[in-house]
């Protein structure tokens, strides 16, 4: 009894959990007080980095949990497998590159970008992942309630900002500005991904301004994988497939 209250005060659940069990295990096998004390430790640590990675992906905010698994890389071929399994690893973020998705609809870009969000999770890892207009507006929402610096401070903490579906959307003067200012505040000390529609050279139509588009263009590109990732819209061509295969069954 006072055993289990000491692991309760210690905060160690597992421990507490587990310790009965293991130690019939080790009583059973003959097992010496290190060698049970060590595997007591094991199974408190090993359930508290899964309960941490659990939080991490839940904190992150994807919009579904897509992984690399159920990703063809073949449907892309100007995508390079190696290049993107190789972001993965995580290098990247430590040097605060940045990485850029360009392509059209349906392409894959939220998906690798949420795959490669997830591998970031594993690695220990903080991410976030927003869309351009979910985060201008909570931008503008911070501001207007003289919050932003509370907002700004909780991005900055993360190691990777996912900003998805950049240029479906163009904002206020003010929205533009903000939007420009967590990018700007990040340059060489946090990296960013971004995935858009647009190639860089349309990005005035977001940023409203040719000469803010080019310094952040300028900042963003500097350290940056870029990506492009044109061709047919999976989504379009799955359809399609679909639609010719039970066509080739009504026959
Ligand atoms: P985008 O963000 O470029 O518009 P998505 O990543 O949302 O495209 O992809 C649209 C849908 O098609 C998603 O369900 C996604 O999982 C799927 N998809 C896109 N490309 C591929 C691919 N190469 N392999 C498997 N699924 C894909
Ligand atoms: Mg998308």
């Amino acid at each position: 009894m006072l055993l289990k209250a000491n692991l309760k005060q210690l905060k160690l659940p597992t421990m507490l959990a587990e310790h009965e069990k293991l130690a019939r295990e080790a009583a059973d096998a003959d097992e010496p007080y290190e060698s049970y004390l060590l595997r007591l430790t094991e199974v408190e640590l090993a359930t508290r980095s899964a309960n941490a990675l659990t939080n991490r992906i839940r904190v992150a905010g994807f919009p579904v949990l897509k992984d690399f698994d159920t990703f063809d890389f073949t449907a892309v071929p100007a995508l390079p497998k190696q290049n993107i399994l190789e972001l993965a690893r995580g290098e990247w973020i430590d040097q605060h590159f940045n990485c850029c998705l360009i392509g059209g609809s349906g392409t894959g870009k939220t998906h690798v970008a949420t795959s490669l969000g997830l591998a970031l999770c594993r690695l220990g890892k903080r991410v976030r992942f927003v869309t351009a207009a979910g985060l201008v507006t909570q931008l503008e929402e911070a501001h207007q309630a003289h919050r932003l610096d509370r907002v700004l401070a909780q991005l900055d903490r993360v190691d990777l900002l996912i900003v998805d579906e950049l240029g479906y959307l163009s904002f206020s003067r003010t929205g533009a500005e903000l939007l420009f200012q967590v990018f700007a505040d990040r340059y060489e000390r946090r990296s960013l991904l971004i995935t858009s529609n647009l190639p860089f050279g349309e990005w005035g139509q977001v940023f409203q301004g040719e000469r803010m588009t080019a310094a952040l263009l300028d900042r963003l590109t500097h350290r940056c994988h870029i990506f492009e990732m044109n061709g047919e819209s999976y989504r379009f061509r799955e359809s399609m497939k679909a639609k010719k295969e039970s066509s080739k069954k009504g026959k």
